[in-house]
């Protein structure tokens, strides 16, 4: 129904508001941290794997579902497929302790309630999936299943994110290179348009041009978790050919075993 869709719409605009995360259109960056630098927990002396406690954490909530697909299907949906593959992924490699981490309620409290799981279950790694959109501005009209809809196909690719103000952001960075080549490897393709003017408020520091890693300080569940953190968007669901591919089990299984691989590498190192 059109005025239900425009509603949607309206809804989805007024989450963005609230929304630090990165989903281009739909988000507006964190306000600044007032408080002090979270804790590093300390390092381990060596990463064993059974032992290693890794939260992915589903981007988003079933209320504040993120960005909407150019086909009208909220992004936490994506979002916990894919975390729920890459969990399994990791535990059938031997990091046990893996911990799939889905929250609910509204937008901005569920981001702190992230951080407080994280922290609190002494976690040592923290990896946050997204999937991607653009600013509104870019946004175009069609129609699909009868309804008018919005679509870009003007960007596509995967994109990773870190915070300086996180306490190893040195680790961090270690990890998101990591990640990023092994999805390089697999022919995948970063999103190159967030050093573009045209991103405005949400235009970012390429930290790694090689293998599309940005420096994005101020989010919540990047800055504020005492553990290295990443934030992935897998892939943008506002480009329509895109979506279909971010929905298709060899994708979904492309980029968990690229970010297994690169956990597995991250752990060999430590
Ligand atoms: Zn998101």
């Amino acid at each position: 129904m059109l005025l239900g869709r425009i509603v949607a719409i309206l809804l989805g605009s007024l989450v963005a508001l609230l929304l630090p995360p990165i989903d281009a259109g739909r988000a507006a960056p964190a306000p600044k941290v007032a408080k002090a630098r979270p804790k590093p927990s300390p390092p381990p002396a060596k990463c064993e794997a059974p032992r290693f406690r890794i939260v992915v954490d589903v981007g988003h909530t079933p209320d504040s579902y993120g960005a909407l697909s150019a086909r009208n299907d909220p992004e936490f949906g994506f979002n916990f497929v894919l975390a729920k593959l890459i969990t399994a992924k990791l535990k059938s490699e031997g990091f046990a302790a893996t911990r799939l981490l889905v929250t609910d309620g509204k937008a901005r409290p569920s981001l702190f309630k992230r951080v407080s799981a994280a922290n609190d279950g002494r976690a040592d790694l923290f990896l946050s999936i997204h999937h991607d959109s653009v600013p509104d501005k870019l946004l175009e009209t069609w129609e699909f299943d009868g309804a008018k809809s919005y679509f870009s196909d003007r960007f596509s690719g995967h994109s990773l994110f870190v915070s300086q103000q996180n306490p190893h952001f040195a680790a961090s960075l270690m990890l998101a290179r990591m990640i990023g080549r092994q999805l390089k490897e697999q022919g995948l393709h970063y999103a190159s348009q967030y050093t573009l003017p045209l991103m405005g408020r949400y235009r970012r520091q390429l930290l790694d041009k090689d293998v599309g890693v940005y420096r994005y300080d101020g989010l919540v569940v990047l800055s504020r978790t005492s553990s290295a953190a990443v934030l992935l968007e897998a892939g943008s669901i506002i480009n329509r050919d895109e979506e279909m591919t971010m929905n298709s089990p060899e994708r979904q299984e492309t980029v968990a075993g690229a970010v297994a691989a690169a956990i597995g590498e991250f752990c060999a190192r430590r």
